[in-house]
């Protein structure tokens, strides 16, 4: 920001804060009031509103302010430092019920991102010689809307679909939803929550009644027995492990994953099961624990429903049955058990180890059961508990309107589409009747020629994306492909024909929620390079040009929407009515779902279930469960070795898109592509520390550095998932109910770099 920047950060401004400032409002505050008028170039470069302008005056230019980290699900709360109107500084808020005055290595580095020098500044449109060159947003728009209604002439409303995000506000996120559903006609629309969290999603649906994650971070410090699953949470979500490192129980932590994780090693007990054996393993550890007698049968009796048919499931799984599957002996199996049962209060916990698998719904329910049939639910320190990955996913598992009608209502109900129509004051017929096909069936589309135009917000799936080779080719199909982001750099971006520069986290308003569903509030801390105009610009930009701004004309502001959001969750499981607005969440430091009005405000850390009364129609929760499935991929001669992937350090996320531009963080990690394999194994071919090797799938071949590590067992390789080359070699299988990829475990082999394989 430039000192003449500076200079007039006080009186830039959205439209409200002009309203109270300015009783006479400039021409350029006239403007801002018409945002359902037409479009003009003076419209769009105002400052403030459209994103070009400094901070809201109602910061002061000199302040320091809470805003909710932009990486994680945790939801962190950061006190951001303004001086003369510029966000200059951060660090943990010590008043935050969430992370305590802490804060992970991304946290501290959250505003560097904003500075990159190769932000998205104006839109890019490819031309004629295959180049992206910039061109003025009413030209983008027109672009954007002229190709989009082509495409859709040509081939009918449902030839163009999008895939959102877990890293928008809510209120954007809601937008989108609304504008592709309801406006332009889209019936087809996915997020990369499908990528994490789509799995405990449908768990819970089925289990519970209502997609509803029962816990609250104080649950990690009042538990006496920790389960955590497929979750390598001491460098995955930091400050959850600072929050169970602060549990004055000394409590038994259970890491169960193939790998010696961080967090195994810290653990008191680890269980290094073989690869996607798990869904066995927790039948077996539930017919342990019904054989012995320890089990809760009042809770069972009064709170659940098909536990004889559990039972009668599990018969099977003997120790000897599960031990031959899992690796562990029956010794393990039994202890495991018997750590359970001495538990007083015994939380599970889960995140991608579980979900991102072939059969990951099933397994969360293993959990959920396990929880169930002990009575380690609804009480402190309990629960069956999934930890979501990006800082809001939550809030696009409730108000995205992807998958599911806005709050948890259903598309294929009637009755949820009179609702929903009549709350929005939008005509029924613009409802879809139908659910959108799952990401990897929009993909899918692509291949058969019945998805031509794609339009993807805040999400990098050239990089994510399993089986990446598939989908580069499959981008390249595309009649026209928009792609929405704070980067034109990314390996996304740069397949686009058209891309629309958007500001970051911090750089707009509106809210995040967390894994244990509290609300939080993010602010604009700082000014958008260029012209990148807030999501929710861009969204209210689309809809005029679209032609159907008229059924958003309420949708003003983020907070308007929030409103709006408040309005949609009346009676369901997740209702916020009594939640006043962005000031009383700015002041409780984030409020969880549900805050129905009329609601005390006892404490501002509950969990749900205590009562034992469940969302099913008979409110008690359900007893799911299936024969486990074979590894879509397993091993064979050819290709020995499983391969792992998940999270390599806490100072990096996902594709790395942001972490990467932070220096501080690159010195965190090795900057080069690492494989880690077992000492075994590289004897076995003759790898030394370091050195580069060649590993290949059926799909693939990439090379990374050795690092020869106990941490792996003989037969296992673990590659993280942040380098862009690593999802060249997964396979792409799916759960079958909720369509999430797995991306734990495919068959490949390792050979040096000089031998040819
Ligand atoms: Fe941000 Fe997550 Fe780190 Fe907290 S743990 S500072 S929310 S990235």
């Amino acid at each position: 920001m430039t000192t003449s920047d500076a200079s007039d950060a006080s009186d830039a401004s959205d439209a409200s804060d002009a309203k109270k400032t300015s009783p006479a409002p400039k021409q350029a505050d006239n403007l801002l009031l018409q945002r359902n008028g037409p479009l003009t170039r003076e419209l769009l470069l105002t400052p403030g509103e459209f994103g070009l302008g400094r901070v809201p005056a109602r910061l002061k230019p000199d302040q320091t302010t809470t805003v909710v980290c932009g990486f994680c699900s945790t939801g962190c709360g950061l006190n951001v430092h303004l001086k003369d109107g510029e966000a200059i500084n951060l660090s943990p808020n010590t008043d935050y019920p969430v992370n305590l005055g802490m804060a992970c290595p991304k946290g501290w580095e959250a505003l560097t991102p904003l500075r990159a020098t190769d932000r998205a500044t104006t839109p890019l449109l490819r031309n004629a010689r295959g180049k992206l060159e910039r061109v003025e947003w009413d030209v983008a728009l027109r672009t954007f809307v002229d190709r989009f209604k082509a495409i859709q002439e040509a081939h009918g409303k449902e030839s163009i679909a999008f895939i959102s995000t877990g890293q928008i506000v809510t209120e954007e996120m809601a937008f989108l939803g609304a504008l592709a559903k309801f406006g332009m006609g889209m019936l087809h629309g996915d997020g990369n929550t499908r990528q994490c969290m789509a799995t405990a999603v449908v768990a819970y649906k089925e289990a519970f009644g209502f997609d509803a994650p029962p816990y609250t971070y104080r649950d990690f410090e009042e538990s006496d027995v920790v389960v955590l699953v497929g979750s390598n949470l001491c460098i995955a979500h930091p400050i959850m492990w600072e929050r169970l490192c602060k549990n004055k129980n000394r409590p038994e932590i259970l890491v169960v994953d193939p790998r010696k994780t961080e967090t195994a090693m810290a653990a008191t007990a680890h269980y290094a099961l073989k690869p996607k054996s798990d869904l066995t393993l927790f039948y077996g550890i539930a017919h342990i624990l019904i054989q012995r007698g320890w089990i809760d049968p009042g809770y069972i009796e009064a709170h659940t429903v098909d536990f004889e048919a559990f039972k009668a499931h599990v018969a099977d799984f003997t120790p000897a049955r599960v031990s031959e599957a899992t690796g562990l002996s029956e010794a393990q199996l039994a202890s495991f058990a018997e750590k359970i049962h001495n538990g007083k209060r015994v939380s599970f916990w889960w995140t991608m180890g579980v979900n991102q698998s072939h059969e990951g719904v099933r397994v969360a329910q293993s959990l959920i059961n396990l929880a169930l049939m002990t009575g380690n639910i609804g009480r402190p320190g309990t629960g069956a508990n999934s930890i979501t990955g990006q800082c809001n996913a939550m809030g696009s598992r409730m108000f995205s309107n992807t998958t599911g009608l806005f709050a948890g209502h259903d598309f294929t109900k009637e009755e949820h589409r009179k609702k929903i129509a009549g709350i929005l004051g939008i005509p029924e017929e613009v409802i879809p009747t139908r659910n959108s096909l799952a990401y990897d069936q929009i993909i899918e589309g692509i291949l058969k020629g019945k998805i031509k135009g794609l339009w993807i917000i805040a999400t990098n799936p050239a990089h994510s994306w399993i089986n990446q080779e598939d989908l580069h080719e499959l981008l390249g199909r595309l009649e026209f492909l928009v792609v929405q982001d704070m980067y034109a750099t990314t390996e996304t971006a740069e397949r686009a024909h058209l891309v629309l520069p958007a500001a970051s986290w911090a750089e707009k308003e509106g809210t995040f929620i967390n894994s244990e569903r509290r609300i939080g509030l993010v602010k604009k801390v700082a000014r958008a390079p260029g012209q990148a105009l807030a999501d929710f610009h861009i969204f209210q930009l689309v809809a005029q040009y679209w032609g159907c701004g008229e059924l958003f004309k309420e949708w003003k502001s983020p907070e308007a929407v929030f409103q709006i959001l408040k309005r949609l969750s009346k009676g369901q499981p997740c209702d916020i009515t009594g939640i006043d607005g962005y000031t009383m969440l700015d002041e409780r430091g984030g409020i969880q779902w549900p805050y129905p009005e009329g609601a005390a405000f006892e404490t501002n850390e509950r969990r749900l279930f205590e009562d034992g009364q469940y969302y099913r129609p008979d409110q008690k929760a359900k007893f799911a469960f299936q024969a486990p499935r074979q590894l879509p991929e397993p091993t064979d001669e050819q290709y020995p070795l499983t391969l792992l992937t998940g999270r390599g350090s806490s100072s990096q996320w996902h594709t790395q898109t942001r972490t990467k531009k932070s220096a501080v963080l690159q010195r965190l990690y090795p900057k080069e592509i690492y494989v880690e394999l077992s000492p075994v194994d590289a004897k076995r071919i003759g790898i030394e520390m370091n050195e580069w090797v060649v590993i290949a799938s059926r799909r693939a071949e990439i090379k990374a550095r050795a690092f020869v590590t106990n941490s792996v067992k003989p037969g296992e390789i673990f590659v993280p998932m942040h380098y862009e080359i690593t999802n060249k070699l997964t396979f792409p299988a799916f759960d079958q109910y909720s369509r999430q990829p797995s991306y734990k475990a495919c068959a490949v082999k390792v050979r040096r770099e000089e031998d040819r394989g």
